[in-house]
């Protein structure tokens, strides 16, 4: 019988013995024009250029200048905030799973009067308030559906029970999102929903319900949530009446790379208005079990937004890793792509959950993956100040003995 991979080999050999070169290997015929053109942009940045929108589509729509462009965000971490990686320890408590937004990427919300919904009742969020600082929380991320059976007052009243009972502790609560829908329910203006909310003992304000800020993507997914404009000027108004936020972007559901960097650039300009965002935080949509289709965003999908972020947002002093989503290995390796913080303990959390992003990490673990990653670990408050920063181990990770 023939022996094929024989005929092959012999092929190969005569092929090379009369002087013909292998046959190339395929690839898209503007890969080495991309690259150029990406480097250029690099090297502009390095020259103290500022990263345009165009910038920015080009580098998200090249994956094969991930590391240039890594090595670049990790530079830029580094001198900014050193070897220090920050967290927080925090837990993230729902007030509430009733939603009349039906969101379609999302797999928490519950109708009215359905068996499983919900509203927590003082007693029960104090308690798991109090759980929660037992084990060394310094901030609450407190957020919920957008219940129309909840007004102003019932807010006001939760944030100043929480405040009486736990003064010292960080109210990050009320997404825009929410206190859009609070200010409609309740007939108010914005800026008084906010100041309101402030006196009653909001102290900032965590940047949820921004997906992409592009109302292309946004009436495909959530045609009944606010629009862009409305997200950020939620913001705007947030840090003109003295109050911090953090902001995000969830991507990897109908959006495109001139989606994201209309989202980033959107949130520059707001910043170099205000200069009111803390951090900014990006994850990749989960599909779970919602009816949202995604496009399927991979590691270097998300590694790559992650590092081109950290260099178009020059104007927002952090950025966050999100292991939540992407598991701890790959919340370790964007430590080198330009993140400088680790996030949060999330000790409860139930809306990302809810959709399929299973990781779990307690402070310990935490510590040890930055540590690991090569880097220094400390304790942060909620507004970025160090609260501990840990000793460097004096054994080796893997615990040898020879
Ligand atoms: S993402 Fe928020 S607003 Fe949208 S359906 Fe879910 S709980 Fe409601």
């Amino acid at each position: 019988m023939r022996d094929p991979h024989k005929h092959h080999t012999a092929g190969r050999e005569l092929a090379f013995r009369r002087g013909s070169a292998p046959a190339p290997v395929p690839r898209r015929s503007d890969a080495h024009a991309d690259i150029t053109a990406c480097r250029a942009i690099l090297e502009g940045l390095g020259q103290g250029q500022r990263m345009t929108q165009a910038d920015a589509e080009q580098l998200l729509a090249t994956p094969a200048i991930l590391n240039e462009v890594g090595r670049d965000a990790g530079a830029w971490a580094r001198e900014h905030t050193g070897d220090i990686i920050t967290y927080c320890v925090d837990t993230n408590i729902s007030y509430t799973n009733v939603c009349d937004v039906y969101c379609r990427f999302c797999a928490f919300w519950r109708t009215p009067g359905a068996p499983d919904a919900y509203v927590l009742t003082p007693a029960r969020l104090r308690h798991k308030v109090s759980t929660a600082v037992a084990a060394g929380a310094t901030q609450i991320l407190l957020q919920g559906g957008h219940n129309p059976a909840l007004g102003i007052e019932w807010y006001e009243a939760m944030l100043q029970d929480l405040k009486g009972a736990f003064p010292s502790l960080q109210l990050h609560a009320l997404s825009p999102s929410e206190i859009h829908h609070i200010r409609q329910v309740s007939g108010c203006s914005l800026r008084e929903t906010l100041s309101r909310l402030h006196a009653a003992g909001l102290d900032s304000l965590p940047g949820g319900g921004a997906e992409v800020l592009s109302d292309e993507v946004r009436d495909h997914q959530s045609i009944r949530k606010m629009s862009a404009d409305q997200w950020l000027e939620v913001h705007k108004v947030a840090h003109q009446e003295g109050l911090r936020s953090t902001a995000t972007m969830m991507f990897g559901t109908v959006d495109l790379p001139r989606h994201r960097t209309e989202h980033l650039q959107r949130l520059r300009t707001l910043q170099d208005q205000t200069g009111g965002f803390t951090a900014f935080i990006c994850w990749t949509y989960q599909q779970g079990p919602t009816v949202m289709e995604g496009n399927g965003a991979t590691g270097v999908d998300y590694l790559l937004t992650s590092a081109v972020a950290r260099l178009f947002l020059d104007n927002i002093a952090n950025l966050q890793a999100s292991w939540p989503t992407q598991g701890p290995a790959m919340g370790q390796v964007a430590l080198w792509y330009g993140a400088n913080d680790f996030g949060s303990t999330l000790l409860e959390e139930n809306v990302v959950s809810a959709a399929g992003a299973l990781h779990r990490m307690d402070e310990a673990a935490i510590v040890r993956a930055i540590q690991g990653a090569g880097f220094i670990a400390a304790k942060r408050t909620t507004l970025y100040d160090i609260l501990h920063v840990h000793p460097s181990p004096t054994e080796p990770l893997l615990g040898s003995k020879a």
